[in-house]
């Protein structure tokens, strides 16, 4: 296989802004750099299909003609979907983030690791297999992981397959498993009265005082309930906003928390243990008026680990690498719940590196090329 221009292709990503503008207000979007990726599947033989979010963003499907052209996939032998996301988080106080620099074995720019190398490997893999006759293996390239995961969301309107990689980066390990999120915003609410006449008022504030405490407290129970690979759930006070005028007691106090849930643990499980930390409260204070609610949600993922598609993945990396990776589960989330939701089964193997969302951003060169040496043993392995 032919696996050495990965490096090529994923500076050339990198050296196109894809700063998702969901996220960052006038980010450049993945307009460009999905016609690049269309450009770049014409001059490698492969074809694409465009699959526009509803917002009218661009995802991409690629990959031999036939497997690509119609709804659903292809239902004659096993079709692997490889995944990648286009968009990146702003550049921050990056140096030349746009301008993809070599140190050592360390690619940098934004998006290197998070994911460009990635999506590199993804889609030289797709061409590969299919340059030895592999032709169910597609590529995906998605617009607004770092948001609202918008792209995958449509994508999965149109495409299934029956395994998915998610090539977010895992350090070349096998990743069967990361957290859900909530974000609950919890309103208490007080009565707005003169600062010299307190006692005509409810100081929403103050009231507040109590229920972080007991926020505080419900995290340290978490630990008490953990998962083998991902440890325990967290939550963390993210905001908090209320008041306004000095000389005025306020009226309104909003505390937004995130909750990273376990797979097992639903959103709506998680709100109700908010509830309960409120019930606590209103035990210790009958006269607070506090509500929560749901704000948004994410679903954990998790595959057994005795999965076909685990046991092919790990003996693909060894072949590749020559070390067979370990099973982990990751710190953050990734697209591949939606991928799991949709019935696929999904494992996440991408490059190694540092540095998602930071200042200084890199992806190993060696660890690159072994991911698209390594998804290309897969997909002989689980389409051939
Ligand atoms: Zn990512």
């Amino acid at each position: 296989m032919q696996t050495d221009d990965v490096i090529d292709l994923a500076r050339r990503l990198i050296a196109i802004d894809s700063v998702n503008p969901t996220l960052v207000p006038g980010g450049r979007g993945e307009r460009e750099i999905a016609r690049f990726v269309q450009q770049w599947a014409v001059d490698n033989g492969l074809a694409s299909r465009e699959i526009p979010s509803p917002d009218g963003r661009p995802n991409l499907v690629i990959g031999p003609a036939p497997a690509i052209e119609h709804d659903a996939g292809r239902r004659d032998g096993r079709t692997l979907m490889l995944y990648g996301h286009m968009d990146t988080v702003g550049a921050g106080s990056m140096e030349a983030p746009f301008e993809p620099r070599t140190v050592g074995d360390h690619l940098h720019g934004r998006g290197a690791y998070d994911q460009k190398a990635g999506l590199a490997a993804a889609l030289v893999a797709v061409r590969e297999a299919a340059r030895e006759g592999i032709d169910s293996v597609i590529g995906v390239a998605v617009s607004d992981e770092e948001a609202l995961s918008t792209g995958i969301r449509e994508v999965l309107r149109h495409v299934t397959a029956d395994a998915a990689v998610i090539t977010e980066p895992t350090e070349m390990q096998v990743a069967i498993a990361h957290r859900g999120f909530a974000w609950i915003e919890i309103e208490v609410r007080g009565k707005a009265a003169h600062g010299s006449r307190p006692h005509l008022g409810v100081d929403a504030i103050f009231r507040t005082g109590p229920v972080i405490t007991a926020l505080e407290r419900y995290t340290a129970r978490l630990a008490a309930r953990t998962h083998p690979l991902l440890g325990a759930g967290l939550l963390h006070a993210s905001r908090i906003e209320g008041g306004g005028e000095m000389a005025t007691l306020p009226d309104r106090c909003v505390l937004s928390v995130e909750r990273r849930n376990l797979p097992g643990e639903t959103a709506e499980g998680v709100l109700d243990e908010v509830e309960a930390v409120l019930d606590e409260c209103r035990a210790a204070d009958p006269d607070l008026r506090a509500s929560a609610r749901l704000t948004l949600s994410r679903d954990p993922f998790e595959i057994r680990p005795d999965d076909d598609l685990v046991a092919l993945a790990r003996a693909a990396v060894a072949r590749a690498t020559g070390v067979t990776p370990d099973l982990v589960g990751l710190s953050f989330w990734a697209d591949s719940a939606y991928t799991a939701e949709a019935g696929i089964p999904t494992i996440l193997l991408g490059p190694p590196g540092e540095g998602a969302h930071a200042d200084v951003e890199w992806a190993s060169i060696s660890g690159t090329i072994a991911c698209a040496r390594s998804l290309v043993e897969l997909a002989r392995a689980f389409c051939g």
